[in-house]
């Protein structure tokens, strides 16, 4: 079969033929990929840059973690999932062992496991997970629609970590997928909300189709201001999801005294930060990474609810044979998501 592999330790990614994976083995499933996303991370992963030196030991391995599909086949001892159900994945895959595991927090498991960053993952027709990895999808709801589950997981836990409440002024910088998604669950849980981007008008218009109601272009202007403008005064909260040290700078001038700001971009640099005065307001700096359980099945039913809205996040479909023109396209900032489906998937033209 036909896989998109990170092969060595710099730029690019190999598209290869390779064996389909043996049989599941227990507690496995083996899943016929429909659809999956190219994430920031894989396009991190692909341009090689700092801070994805850790998949070296795992090389080679299929890159591609956002991913929905149907069951083909059920290892020993699964009992939840039959051949034929419709799925997505959670990809995160805890050691089961250490501390926080023990603790019932998989979520702080530093020796997780990434399906399609530590193991193969799903840019290729099959992929092989763990059962209690896959959620079964609700009817109804498209399978290109839920390879939407994890960013918008991402994006849920994002804004559980920031606290929010109804009525919240709440500032998300960066309007790619996983920011624009932040500012969609802020507003349905009752925040005002304000997207801000940095040259972004195609962005800032798909969100706005989305249903983001207020949004600033920051081409040359201060978030401070706008967000003054917007709001009458501070930000209760900032998430910020662009990968720009300078815009947590600029989010902590932004927000009030004692508000809290969410780090939830991939960052290659780092924060110069004035202590004195960072202490001195009170402001909270937090970091959300990944996502939980109980976001991800929060993701699954906002998707089944509003599919119609955020499929239009969905700018392009491509097949799996042209993955690396669709890279180049997920890397421009023309596209939102990008989705790569195998290619007798994409030849049927399943929606
Ligand atoms: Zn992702
Ligand atoms: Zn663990």
């Amino acid at each position: 079969m036909l896989a998109l592999r990170k092969s060595t330790a710099a730029f690019g990614a190999d598209l290869v033929h390779v064996d389909a994976p043996p049989g599941p083995g227990a507690g496995r499933v083996t899943i016929a990929v429909a659809a999956a996303g190219i994430c920031g991370s894989d396009l991190h992963a692909f341009e090689w840059t700092p801070g994805y030196g850790f998949m070296t030991a795992f090389m080679p391995v299929t890159l591609g973690h956002e991913f929905s599909g149907t069951v083909q086949v059920v290892g020993d001892g699964v009992t939840a999932l039959a051949p034929g159900d419709r799925v997505t994945c959670w990809p995160t895959v805890p050691c089961g062992d250490c501390a926080a595991c023990s603790a019932a927090r998989p979520q702080h498991c530093q020796g997780r496991r990434i399906v399609g960053l530590h193991a193969d993952g799903a840019f290729a027709e099959q992929v092989v997970v763990p059962a209690d990895n896959c959620r079964r999808l609700p009817d109804g709801l498209p399978l290109t629609v839920a390879a939407l589950a994890e960013p918008l997981a991402v994006a849920v836990n994002a804004v559980d970590v920031a606290e929010l409440g109804p009525g919240d002024r709440v500032v998300v910088l960066g309007p790619g997928p996983i920011g624009i998604s932040i500012a969609f669950v802020a507003q349905l849980r009752g925040a005002a909300v304000l997207l801000a981007g940095l040259d972004d008008a195609a962005r800032l218009d798909l969100a706005r189709r989305i249903g983001i109601r207020a949004t600033a272009d920051l081409c040359g202007g201060s978030l401070e201001a706008a967000v003054r403008h917007a709001f009458g005064g501070e930000a209760d909260r900032v998430i910020e999801a662009t990968g720009s040290a300078r815009s947590v700078v600029e989010g902590l001038a932004a927000l009030r005294s004692g508000g809290v700001l969410v780090v939830a971009g991939i960052h290659s640099g780092s924060l110069d930060l004035d202590l004195t005065g960072f202490v001195r307001s009170k402001k909270q700096l937090r970091a959300a990474h990944d996502t939980t359980s109980r976001a991800f099945d929060e993701a699954i039913r906002l998707l089944a609810v509003h599919a119609a809205t955020l499929e239009a996040l969905i700018t392009h479909r491509r097949p799996l044979a042209e993955a690396g023109a669709a890279f180049e396209l997920a890397r421009s900032r023309q596209a939102m998501k990008v989705l790569l489906l195998p290619e007798a998937v994409a030849t049927q033209g399943e929606g």
